[in-house]
């Protein structure tokens, strides 16, 4: 994975885009053409579990050095962290997003976005 650019880091103490119970996505504009992409909620609670599977421990170390996760494991605001791989809808670009996913109580939630970089990658599908 070669990162080609970092566009929104990771802050401790940005604002939730959204906070209530299941079912909003995340919706962000490509930082490259601007189109709007949106990851569904699904997909944002599946990948709080399972991104890791899919890739090798190089490239573990990559994301985890590009977006300068703690040994916790843990989302700078302190949820779980929730990467998401994009090809974006408007330009195919590779895009890869980091959205802090924090249940602080039982079916309620609050996402943030935490990270959007510009990558190339072969492990897209
Ligand atoms: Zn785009």
């Amino acid at each position: 994975m070669e990162v080609i650019k970092l566009y929104t880091q990771p802050k401790h103490d940005r604002k939730p885009f959204y906070d209530g119970g299941k079912g909003a996505p995340y919706k962000f504009k490509c930082p490259v053409c601007k189109a709007k992409n949106i990851i569904p909620f699904e997909s944002l609670l599946h990948a709080t579990w399972n991104w890791k599977e899919d890739f090798s421990k190089e490239e573990l170390l990559n994301i985890q050095n590009l977006f300068g996760f703690g040994p916790t494991g843990n989302s700078h605001e302190g949820g779980w962290t929730c990467i998401n791989f994009v090809s974006c809808k408007g330009c195919s670009e590779q895009l890869i997003s980091y959205v802090g996913f924090n249940e602080y109580y039982n079916s309620l939630y609050r996402l943030t976005e935490q990270g959007l970089a510009h990558i190339r990658t072969d492990n897209l599908t």
